[in-house]
């Protein structure tokens, strides 16, 4: 297939038959893996432009090499539960790609996990990763372990049991794991505890989203919300518009959305709506964030509550609900696929003028198309939450150098990585015929970087 290019210009018809013949390629190596088709056919139909311009790729097998993870660990998790009930459960980790840096990415505990998750996460965090301008690689891992409903000592059983397998693998040169959904600080207190007791030794570097006293950095907790807050503020400023004064909807009440939440009310939005996975909640006058934080992050509880403290708002069971909501800026910041098409036709009806994933692929592929046709702003989640992986970096920096930042200079840090991420990805979309269209930029300039790093380094 490689060897048919060998001039520097090829037709545009022979690259896309070449796309097309090494997704076919993806979806038969690993059937039944839609959230991983999904992904990695938005970034291949990105990419022509860059292959017809660029056929060394092509000769260099860098698609083909790209979606085939360097390595892939599944593995049992057994633990005990609080009646003395052996409970198993099942672990994975895709270190997908190394070329630019040790893997890097989160982990994420929740029962829809499965390898077609784990692989589109990990996918997708390669070109992230390479977008913050950080040496980092992509991989993600989690398990279908539910977190729900567990005593803290439930927690700690299992998350230990899964670092004992997974700590054979990791390491601060190696493979950088972080939080995702179902995995904060409490759950990384564990891992890097049961960590570094195996390893003996203190490798403060090997995990990221540690506390604050123990080799943590300031800002990451807010980081995945403040970057995708700040990214979407430069996507409005170049249409003269901003958060100031608007209304928005954010999905979830997780880790990402409170700080979503938190930034946008800073910038003078009014935030009317937030969810959790059993439904959603609607406060005309600004979601109270005190509350949501209290419900949330400290008591554990649904968000349902939050209509007890606040009886002028309400509560509506199911998530898809919430992008009803007139809104002129749309956050979804909870899981993938959650605005479909008929969430974009909605949202669009009712004026929306800006969406910004703050989760991963939050957006179906039909939902893209119809926000880029109806001329709404639209920033693709691996350039609009880079800004958690960003400031992961940053802690692992801090780690090897042995001093902390003040939260001011990991803030500054922050906000000029996602003016850069905003700047190489708009530029990249302008320079390859595709203006504004952010996914377009994003997936081209994170591919190039870790595809001129593959061909360096050799096939190896
Ligand atoms: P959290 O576990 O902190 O929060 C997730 C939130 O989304 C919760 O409110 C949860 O509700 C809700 N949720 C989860 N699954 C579903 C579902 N199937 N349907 C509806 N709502 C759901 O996770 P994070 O905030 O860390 O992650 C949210 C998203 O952001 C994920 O896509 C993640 O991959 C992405 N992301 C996270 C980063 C980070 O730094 N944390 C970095 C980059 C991306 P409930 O309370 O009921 O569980």
């Amino acid at each position: 297939m490689t060897t048919l290019v060998q001039h520097q210009h090829v037709e545009t018809q022979i690259v896309e038959s070449y796309v097309a013949e090494v997704y076919e390629l993806v979806k038969k190596r690993n059937p039944n893996e839609s959230e991983f088709h999904q992904a990695v056919k938005e970034v291949f139909d990105s990419l022509v432009p860059v292959l017809v311009e660029n056929p060394k790729y092509m000769e260099h097998g860098i698609l083909e090499r790209m979606v085939e993870p360097e390595r892939v660990i599944s593995f049992q998790i057994p633990w005990i539960d609080d009646q003395g009930t052996v409970r198993v459960n099942r672990g994975f980790r895709v270190q997908f790609n190394s070329a630019i840096g040790p893997y890097k990415g989160g982990l994420r505990f929740h029962p829809s996990v499965n390898a077609s998750i784990v692989k589109f996460l990990g996918f997708e965090q390669i070109f992230k990763n390479s977008l913050t301008g950080q040496p980092i690689g992509g991989g993600k891992g989690g398990s279908d372990f539910d977190p729900k409903g567990k005593s803290d000592r439930e927690i700690m059983r299992f998350t230990q049991s899964f670092m004992s397998e997974l700590s054979k693998y990791i390491g601060p040169d190696v493979d950088v794991p972080a939080g995702d959904i179902g995995v904060g600080a409490r759950e990384i207190g564990y891992m890097f505890g049961q960590y570094k007791k195996i390893r003996g030794a203190y490798e403060a570097g090997v995990l990221t989203g540690k506390g604050l006293n123990y080799g943590g950095s300031l800002g990451r907790k807010e980081a995945t919300g403040y970057g995708t807050v700040y990214f979407v503020e430069e996507m409005l400023r170049d249409s003269g518009r901003g958060f100031k004064g608007s209304t928005v909807v954010v999905s979830g009440s997780g880790n990402v959305s409170i700080y979503a939440i938190e930034k946008a009310h800073q910038l003078g939005a009014k935030v009317v709506a937030c969810s959790d996975s059993s439904g959603y909640i609607y406060d005309e006058q600004g979601i109270n964030l005190e509350t949501v934080k209290r419900l949330k992050e400290v008591e554990g509880k649904r968000i349902s509550e939050y209509v007890e403290e606040h009886p002028n708002a309400q509560y509506h069971s199911g998530c898809s609900g919430i992008w009803s909501i007139p809104c002129d800026i749309a956050l979804p910041c909870a899981t993938q696929n959650e605005i479909d098409e008929i969430a974009a036709k909605l949202l669009v009806s009712n004026g929306v003028i800006a969406v910004g994933e703050g989760a991963n692929m939050p957006s179906t592929l039909e939902a893209i198309s119809i926000f880029h046709e109806k001329k709404v702003l639209f920033g693709p989640a691996k350039a609009v939450n880079a800004g958690g992986v960003a400031v992961s970096a940053l802690e692992m920096a801090q780690n090897s150098m042995r001093l902390s930042w003040t939260l001011d200079e990991v803030d500054t840090k922050l906000q000029e990585i996602m003016k850069n991420i905003y700047t190489n990805s708009i530029n990249a979309a302008n320079e390859y015929n595709a203006p504004g269209n952010l996914v377009v930029g994003a997936n081209i300039a994170g591919f190039k970087k870790v595809a001129d790093a593959m061909i360096a380094q050799g096939v190896i």
